[in-house]
């Protein structure tokens, strides 16, 4: 017992250098079965949550545009060094950029985060296996819940923390405005592992009326997001420009309220 703790407390401290500042927290000590740790009671505060959130949200427009179709952003942020948090990745879905299908927000983060954390050059510097093990200190925001296919990579990636915006289920849901989707909420999906400690906190619908207008227009008749008008043809897709406009293609005066 002694042994396996040293071993595991040895490996923390050749991280805890990489991804802390001087100035060190204890990091999230995720696999220590000896540890209680309060699930229920999100030692951020909202305030913060809510910072981190915005920023998921203008990972959309550095990464892609205000208003994509699939306006699915997400940030990988380190808190352990001090409750603000420092930002690791961004990442933005990129299915139809890419063409590739697993590109949803969460995991293009989750792969930027990769790239950077083993980049040889870069601030951090970690093996592969050093990585995966800095995901179980970060925190993932998101600015939708996430799906079955990207619940089960921020389980297998053991995050202290998952955020969520804009729920699956409720009145101001992706259901609610037609999102096509897997009727299996990532709580389930954390439920229903089996043969695994999980410890990730999960934070639900910060900002989620915040977010909720990213999803309003593809599948219904909402307005297009700030920044964004509606594409004069068939397709009516919300582009990059003007100023607001409602669905009607009646534009109203910036600020105002739809
Ligand atoms: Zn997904």
């Amino acid at each position: 017992m002694f042994t396996t703790l040293t071993a595991f407390l040895c490996l923390w401290a050749t991280l805890l250098p990489a991804l802390s500042t001087a100035k060190q927290s204890p990091i999230h000590p995720v696999g220590n079965s000896a540890e209680t740790i309060d699930l229920e009671n999100d030692p951020v505060s909202p305030a913060i949550r809510a910072h981190w959130m915005r920023r998921a949200i203008s990972a959309l427009s550095e990464l892609s545009s205000p208003c994509p179709f699939a306006a699915f952003g997400a940030v990988i942020v380190n808190h352990t060094a001090s409750e603000e948090g420092e930002l690791v990745c961004i990442g933005a879905n990129a299915v139809m950029k890419d063409g590739n299908p697993t590109l949803h927000g969460e995991v293009a983060a989750i792969n930027n985060c990769t790239r950077i954390l083993t980049d040889p050059a870069g601030k951090y510097k970690l093996s592969g296996a050093d990585a995966l093990k800095a995901f179980s200190a970060l925190s993932l925001y998101t600015t939708a819940e996430a799906c079955p296919m990207c619940s089960s990579a921020i389980l297998y990636g053991a995050f202290r923390d998952y955020i969520y915006s804009t729920p699956i289920h409720g009145p101001n849901s992706l259901l609610a405005h037609g999102w096509p989707q897997i009727d299996l909420p990532s709580k389930e999906i954390f439920a229903r592992s089996l043969g695994r400690d999980v410890r990730t906190r999960i934070v639900p619908e910060v900002l989620a009326n915040e977010t909720e207008g990213l999803f309003v227009w593809q599948f219904g008749d909402g307005a297009c997001p700030a920044g964004c008008v509606k594409e004069d043809d068939e397709r009516g897709w919300c582009v990059e420009g003007g100023g607001r406009q409602v669905a009607s293609g009646k534009k109203v005066s910036p600020g105002r309220e739809l």
